[in-house]
């Protein structure tokens, strides 16, 4: 057990954040430096916070089962090289869940139920940050190789956490993607200020060296049908995410000037990284306004911030949430409370029970206000409330609305694989789909989701595939195959 006392005697701290005012100059994380570094004057203390408790709820809380209470206690020792041991010992990727995840661990960790939880996330960056830094993360390539090939459709979280088990397993492994780089939404979606990209890089030169091929740039369904590569290959396994995103089909939706988020962060991204967009979709001189309160809608305003536009208003159809945890949701779950992202902190208004009746536009056809109402839930129902009609001014105004599972079009017609009732691709507690050989991980099958439950997906589609192939696997599972079916 890190310090016995540590609790009692130390509070809470986490990272300084860049000043706003420099932060929204540059595309860069909003800490100076990286995260890791930045915490390390602290981060020994924040790990003597841990209890070790008995029985740990934040393994419960982490979908991958992350082992913290052990790595809290080699951070307070000093043992970093043990520490990234245990930890990657169940994550793949914890340069990515450091800095993307939203810890719900922490809501579950036990001094959570009258003090503030241990800075789990952060004594998480913390270790690997260092790990990078100190050289421990070394390329871990097969002792041997099984003969068996997999081809994996997706370069997401999933589709890499599956690849990386599966090559370190001894198969040959080739991640198909159809955007001209591997990374998922972690490449295009999730801005740079959340998380530069030289982290992805300098993990995908790791999974290189040890074997795994990339081939980015190629549209399975298109290039190459799924027959095809269900012919070349043993396995498929589809971890294609949640890429339809929910459209708002109100009068007015044609006009310009109206766009969804994966059409504008992208760009973004790619510009951010010095390459040229033409006709590039940006905030700069607009009135901005993002339908939807999630990550989405805050990647889409700190974007709009960094772009300089004149004003960013986010509409949300949900009530403000609480600040505190409701009864209704008590320790250890995870509670829907406000939360203030980096990019919240930056600027921008929130306005929260509003419903997008309609969008206006001018005489060019442009988009240039929107007819709001305000809206409550009653016995479940949205109620337009009456005389609550309003306009907002906007020219340019962002869908952030969600996604609705994987295209239907192409491979996942091709191959046939059937869907459920959410049109997420149907497979049992073994990962597998309706279709032999073939698997599926992450929001593809699990529906729009988070980084952490991708790989967490990703490595046990991994254990199952392995298992297909030889008959046994040694390869961990966080979601048991004996859990009950996936589809329920
Ligand atoms: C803007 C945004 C911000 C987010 N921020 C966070 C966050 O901060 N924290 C968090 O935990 N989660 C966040 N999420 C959610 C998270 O990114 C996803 O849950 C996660 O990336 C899903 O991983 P995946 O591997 O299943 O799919 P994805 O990351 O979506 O990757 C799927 C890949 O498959 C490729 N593909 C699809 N079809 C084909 C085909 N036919 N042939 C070849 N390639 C194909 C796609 O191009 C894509 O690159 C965010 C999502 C969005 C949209
Ligand atoms: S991956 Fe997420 S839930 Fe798991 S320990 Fe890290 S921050 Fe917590």
């Amino acid at each position: 057990m890190a310090d016995p006392k540590g609790f009692l005697k130390s509070g809470r701290e986490g990272a300084a954040r860049r000043p706003v005012e420099e932060r929204v100059q540059d595309w860069n994380e909003v800490y100076p430096g990286s995260v890791g570094r930045a915490l390390l004057p602290i981060i020994n203390t924040q790990a003597s916070r841990c209890m070790d408790c008995g029985i740990p709820f934040c393994h419960q809380g982490c979908p991958l089962g992350n082992i913290i209470p052990e790595w809290n206690d080699l951070v307070w020792r000093d043992d970093w090289s043990g520490a990234i041991e245990r930890l990657h010992a169940t994550n793949n990727f914890p340069e990515f869940t450091g800095r993307l995840c939203p810890a719900p661990c922490e809501t579950a960790c036990v001094l959570g139920i009258n003090q503030d939880p241990v800075t789990i996330k952060n004594i998480e960056v913390a270790i690997i940050d260092k790990a990078w830094e100190s050289g421990l993360v070394t390329p871990q390539p097969p002792e041997w190789l099984s003969g068996r090939t997999v081809a994996v459709v997706g370069s997401g979280p999933a589709g890499l956490a599956t690849a990386q088990q599966l090559t370190r397993a001894g198969h040959t492994v080739a991640v198909y993607e159809r955007a001209d780089q591997i990374g998922g939404l972690m490449r295009y979606g999730i801005p740079e200020f959340k998380m530069e990209k030289k982290y992805l890089d300098q993990r995908l030169e790791q999974m290189k060296r040890e074997g795994t091929v990339f081939r980015p740039g190629v549209d399975v369904g298109g290039q190459i049908t799924g027959a095809a590569l269900r012919e070349r290959y043993d396995a498929v396994v589809l971890a294609v995410g949640s890429t339809t995103p929910r459209d708002l089909p109100v009068p007015g939706r044609e006009l310009q000037g109206i766009h969804q988020a994966m059409d504008f962060l992208p760009q973004a991204n790619r510009v951010a990284r010095g390459e040229t967009v033409e006709d590039q979709i940006t905030a700069e001189g607009k009135h901005v306004v993002i339908i939807g309160g999630g990550d989405t809608g805050a990647d889409c305003l700190g974007t709009s911030t960094r772009q300089g536009a004149l004003s960013v208003t986010q509409l949300e159809i949900m009530p403000l949430p609480p600040e505190v945890r409701p009864a209704a949701q008590p320790w250890p779950t995870y509670p829907m409370t406000f939360k203030v992202s980096s990019a919240h902190e930056e600027g921008g208004e929130r306005l929260y029970s509003v419903s997008t009746t309609e969008f206006l536009g001018d005489a060019e056809g442009r988009v240039r206000a929107l007819k709001l109402v305000e809206v409550r839930f009653e016995d479940g129902k949205l109620i337009q409330v009456e005389g609550t009609e309003h306009e907002i001014m906007a020219d340019l105004v962002l869908f952030a609305m969600g996604f609705v599972g994987p295209e239907k079009p192409g491979l996942v017609e091709q191959l046939g694989v059937e869907l459920d009732a959410r049109g997420n691709i149907v497979r049992d507690a073994s990962f597998a789909t309706t279709v032999p050989g073939v698997y599926v991980a992450g929001d593809a099958g699990r529906g729009q989701s988070l980084i952490v439950w991708a790989i967490a997906e990703g490595r046990s589609a991994a254990s199952a595939v392995d298992r297909y192939l030889t008959g046994d696997s040694a390869l961990p599972s966080p979601i048991k195959p004996t859990d009950r079916p996936l589809t329920v």
